[in-house]
């Protein structure tokens, strides 16, 4: 038995599938210092560079100094703060929802409002690329679990109308964390009436970035009661938690049934409070999203074909195999570049790939050394 954990990570270790942390030593950033040594990082999903802007800091400890560190209990107990209400009200706002529950972060999001959609006699239909969260929250929901390949709205129909009159709930991301890719919401929203069924998006890549910050339903022009809508804080927006959005009677049954909402402490409130300078930046500095689009349309030009299809600040380069794919993530960080080999289980078998992050952290200049180093790859 003692074995078997050093068999497991020797297997790991010679799949070329062993995980390794990086140790950084300050804050996220176009450029971070690991090991005392300086990266030019395209990894992190800090889109807009928020995370360490001096007003959110400020929020951080302004919001520490009245509420303290911990929120000491639970929502429905007593760690319930008036930031956490006012941020879930201007969050719900932005969207474009009436209403909205704050989680402490995306994956318990998933969970908690899966969940509480559906049970044991209904069913739940997922793009295949979903993120994992949304695959446990499936897995964990009982639900009948059908897997759509990746944006067929052929075979989504095909699962809909075979399934007769149980609930229904299709769940996809919005935009694909490893592809950047976007789902075409309308067309999923006119099966999901079509089908008397819910839709869940996951906006983790795109709040904060796509429709001038509002996310998904802002770009796509879409607004419908079967809609539940999960932001994420940790990305674009900088911090670190998630929300569920929607009509009230459904975001009431999160805060009355979702477990992952109700068997936990609740964020501390001096998140919510950098929520809420997260949420102002967001709007007010609107020249971050548009440096950003003019670095992924600057990457796109230079790299074209060799790419993924991509217009999201998330810009995959295919490598296939894994070892050649960890191979060319370790020469990049030898140059002093920070980009993640995505292998399996994360993505399918030799489909792996670099994925690169753009952030409006980052200059023109920044992308200039990665586009070289790439296009020397594409030469040989
Ligand atoms: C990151 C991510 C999550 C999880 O969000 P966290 O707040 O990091 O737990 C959920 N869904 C998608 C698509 C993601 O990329």
């Amino acid at each position: 038995m003692t074995d078997s954990f050093g068999q497991a990570l020797d297997f790991l270790e010679e799949s070329g599938l062993r995980r390794i942390r990086r140790i950084l030593e300050g804050s996220q950033g176009a450029h971070v210092l690991v090991d005392g040594r300086r990266f030019a990082s395209y990894c992190s999903n800090d889109y807009l560079g928020l995370a360490h802007h001096p007003a959110m800091i400020e929020a951080a400890c302004e919001g520490a100094r009245r509420y303290g560190v911990g929120a000491g209990a639970s929502h429905l107990l007593c760690g319930h703060s008036k930031a956490h209400e006012e941020a879930e009200r201007k969050l719900a706002e932005f969207v474009g929802l009436p209403a909205s529950v704050l989680f402490s972060t995306g994956y318990m999001a998933n969970i908690g409002a899966v969940t509480m959609l559906v049970g044991r006699n209904d069913a739940i239909f997922c793009d295949r690329l979903n993120h994992a969260s949304l695959n446990d929250a499936a897995v964990l929901s009982r639900a009948k679990l059908y897997r759509y390949p990746h944006l067929d709205m052929e075979a989504l129909e095909s699962f809909l109308a075979k399934v007769g009159d149980k609930r229904k709930l299709v769940a996809t991301d919005a935009v694909f964390s490893m592809d950047g890719d976007i789902a075409p919401v309308p067309q999923l929203l006119e099966l999901c009436e079509k089908y008397d069924a819910w839709l869940l998006l996951d906006d983790a890549h795109g709040f904060g970035v796509l429709g001038e910050g509002r996310g998904i339903l802002s770009h796509s022009g879409v607004s419908s009661p079967r809609i539940i809508y999960v932001g994420t804080l940790g990305k674009a927006a900088g911090v670190f938690g998630a929300f569920v959005a929607g009509e009230p009677g459904m975001v009431e049954m999160l805060v009355q049934r979702a477990r992952s909402y109700i068997y936990t402490t609740a964020q501390p409130p001096l998140l919510a409070e950098a929520i809420l300078a997260s949420l102002d930046l967001i709007k007010t500095e609107s020249w971050r999203r548009a440096h950003l689009h003019e670095l992924v349309g600057y990457f796109k030009s230079k790299l074209g074909n060799s790419l993924m299809p991509s217009d999201t600040p998330i810009q995959p380069f295919p490598v296939g195999e894994n070892g050649a794919c960890l191979n060319l993530s370790s020469r990049l960080e030898e140059k002093g570049m920070l980009v993640p080999a995505i292998r399996p289980p994360t993505v399918p078998v030799n489909r792996s790939r670099l994925r690169i992050s753009l952030s409006a952290s980052h200059a023109f200049e920044d992308l200039d050394q990665l586009i070289a180093a790439l296009k020397n790859e594409i030469a040989c």
